[in-house]
C-alpha cells in the first residue's frame, strides 16, 4: 500500500489513503469505484495547501498526481493542454525553453494545476493580472456517475466560476488548457531596498507596485516599537534578453522529522534580524534566475518537517486597502508580542483584478502570510487575537493555509459560499468545507 498523504502543515494530523490511476480514460470508472466503495471522496493534487482543504472527510483522497501527461501545445500563441496533475515546474519545464511562463505562480512550483485551480492561487504580479484562474481557457470536469464536461467562460459557465477556487468540490479536473506569458528570458531583473517600518512599506509599494509585474516584501514579524513592520521589499520584472534556461538546481532536502519543532524564538529572533541587516538600506538592482526568485523554499525539499511531529499552521489573511495599515501593524504587534512566527513573514499588495472564481481569497488590499510551530496557545490565544482583528478590519483567512477559521468567519467573509454548496457534488467532501459548514 501507498505512503499516507497528508497536507503540507501536517495539521491536522489525518492520513488519507490515495486512490490514483495512470490514464485519463480509466479516470471515470476509478471515480465511481472509490465513491462506491467508500461514499465520499476528494480529489488531491500534490498536497501543498497547508491546513484541511485537500484532505478528505472520508480520508480517501483521488490522488491526480500521476496524470501528469501534455495534451497539446500551440507554441505560437503560448496554450498548453495537460493532464491535472501535472506540476508548474513540468509546465516551466516544456515552456520556457519555447518562450513562455506562467502569467501566474504562487511560492511553489510543485502544486499541480489542478490544485492551482482548485485554489484559484495567486502569486507575486496580483496587481496585474490576478489570480491563476482568470488564465484558464478552459478544463474538463468529471462527476461521480456522469459523463465528463468542458467547461470554460462560455460553457457550462456557473461550473467553471464555482470550480475555480472551488476547493475540488464540484467535481474533478482533469485536464485544463492555460493561456501562457510571453517572456524574452527566464531571469528576473529585480531591485531590492529595505524599510525600517510598515509606513515605508506602504510608500514604496505606492511608487513600485504599478511600474513592475512582481512585488513582495518579507517582513521582520518579531521587531517590535518603532521597528515594527521593518523588512525587504523586492520587485523584479522579466529580463529583456538573456537566455531560456529551466531551473536545474541541486535540491537539500530534510531527511526527517524531528520529535519537536526545529523553529523557536531565539532561532526566529537571530535569523530575522540578520536577514534584515543584510539587505541594503539603498535601492539595489539585480538579476536573478526564476527558480530562487520565485520558488525559495522549494530548494529545501520536506522542509515542512523541520517544524516536528505536531506539524505548523500558515496563518494568511487578506485586509481591504482602507484598512490596510492599520490592521497590519496590530496583527503584527500582536504576534511579535507571543514570540512567534515564521522566519520570513510574506507581504504584499493584492489589486483590483476580478477572479472568474466564486470563491476565490484575494480582495484589492494587503496579505500578510506566515508559518507557526502548532501549539494549543497557537489555537486558544493567538489566533483568536488575529482573527479578531481580521474580522474588525473586514478582512478573510485563505482557504488554502487554512485549519483554524470558523464557520461563521468564514461563511460573513466568502458570501458566495452557498452558490458553492449548491454546485458541490454530494459525494464530495473536504475536512475543511464540513468544518466551515457546520
Ligand atoms: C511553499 C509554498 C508556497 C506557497 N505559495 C503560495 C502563493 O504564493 N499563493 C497561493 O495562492 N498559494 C500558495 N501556496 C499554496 C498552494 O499553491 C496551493 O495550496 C495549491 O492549491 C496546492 O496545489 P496542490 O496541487 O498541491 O493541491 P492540493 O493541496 O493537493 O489540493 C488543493 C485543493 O485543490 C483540490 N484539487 C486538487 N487537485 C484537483 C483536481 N484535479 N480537480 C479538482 N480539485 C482539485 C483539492 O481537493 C483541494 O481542495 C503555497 C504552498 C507552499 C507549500
Amino acid at each position: 500500500m501507498s505512503a499516507p498523504l497528508y497536507s503540507w502543515g501536517r495539521f491536522p494530523r489525518t492520513p488519507q489513503r490515495g486512490h490514483g490511476c495512470i490514464w485519463l480514460d480509466e479516470l471515470p470508472g476509478h471515480l465511481d469505484k472509490v465513491i462506491e466503495a467508500h461514499r465520499s471522496s476528494l480529489p488531491y493534487g500534490n498536497g501543498r495547501s497547508y491546513g484541511d482543504s485537500c484532505l478528505a472527510t472520508s480520508n480517501q483522497v483521488l490522488h491526480m498526481r500521476s496524470l501528469d501527461r501534455l495534451i497539446d501545445a500551440d507554441w505560437d500563441d503560448g496554450v498548453l493542454t495537460v493532464e491535472a496533475g501535472v506540476t508548474l515546474a513540468e509546465v516551466l519545464t516544456v515552456s520556457i525553453p519555447r518562450g513562455w511562463f506562467l502569467p501566474v505562480t504562487p511560492g511553489t512550483q510543485f502544486a499541480t494545476v489542478g490544485g492551482a485551480i482548485a485554489n484559484d492561487v495567486h502569486g507575486k504580479n496580483h496587481h496585474v493580472r490576478g489570480t491563476f484562474g482568470r488564465h484558464v481557457r478552459s478544463f474538463g470536469l468529471l462527476r461521480p456517475g456522469q459523463p465528463g464536461i468542458t467547461c470554460s467562460p462560455d460553457a457550462n459557465a456557473s461550473l467553471f466560476s464555482a470550480s475555480i477556487g472551488g476547493l475540488g468540490l464540484t467535481g474533478i479536473i482533469h485536464w485544463a488548457q492555460l493561456q501562457l506569458m510571453p517572456i524574452r528570458a527566464s531571469q528576473i531583473d529585480t531591485t531590492t531596498v529595505r524599510f525600517a517600518n510598515l509606513a515605508e512599506f506602504f510608500a514604496l509599494s505606492d511608487e513600485l507596485d504599478e511600474k513592475h509585474e512582481y512585488s513582495v516584501a518579507w517582513v521582520d514579524c518579531l521587531a517590535k516599537g518603532a521597528d515594527t513592520g521593518r523588512g525587504v521589499f523586492i520587485v523584479g520584472d522579466h529580463a529583456p534578453y538573456g537566455s531560456l534556461d529551466v531551473g536545474r538546481r541541486t535540491k537539500l532536502s530534510v531527511p526527517l522529522t524531528p520529535p519537536v519543532s526545529l523553529i523557536n524564538s531565539l532561532s526566529l529572533g537571530v535569523f530575522n534580524t540578520l536577514y534584515w541587516r543584510l539587505h541594503p538600506s539603498q535601492r539595489r538592482l539585480g538579476r536573478s534566475d526564476y527558480e530562487p526568485f520565485f520558488y525559495p523554499l522549494d530548494r529545501v525539499l520536506h522542509w515542512n518537517r523541520i517544524y516536528g511531529r505536531r506539524g505548523f499552521q500558515q496563518y494568511q489573511c487578506v485586509i481591504p486597502t482602507a484598512n490596510a495599515e492599520a490592521a497590519m501593524a496590530e496583527l503584527l504587534r500582536a504576534i511579535a508580542h507571543a514570540g512567534q512566527g515564521s522566519f520570513l513573514a510574506v507581504l504584499k499588495r493584492c489589486g483590483d483584478v476580478r477572479s472568474p472564481g466564486l470563491l476565490s481569497f484575494p480582495m484589492p488590499g494587503t496579505s500578510l502570510a506566515l508559518d507557526f510551530p502548532h501549539s494549543e496557545q497557537l489555537e486558544n490565544v493567538l489566533f483568536p487575537r488575529l482573527d479578531a482583528i481580521v474580522r474588525a478590519a473586514g478582512g478573510r483567512l485563505y482557504p488554502a493555509k487554512d485549519a483554524h477559521m470558523s464557520g461563521a468567519d468564514f461563511r460573513q467573509a466568502y458570501p458566495a459560499w452557498e452558490r458553492l454548496e449548491a454546485l458541490r457534488d454530494p459525494s464530495l467532501m473536504s475536512r475543511f468545507w464540513s468544518r466551515v459548514l457546520s
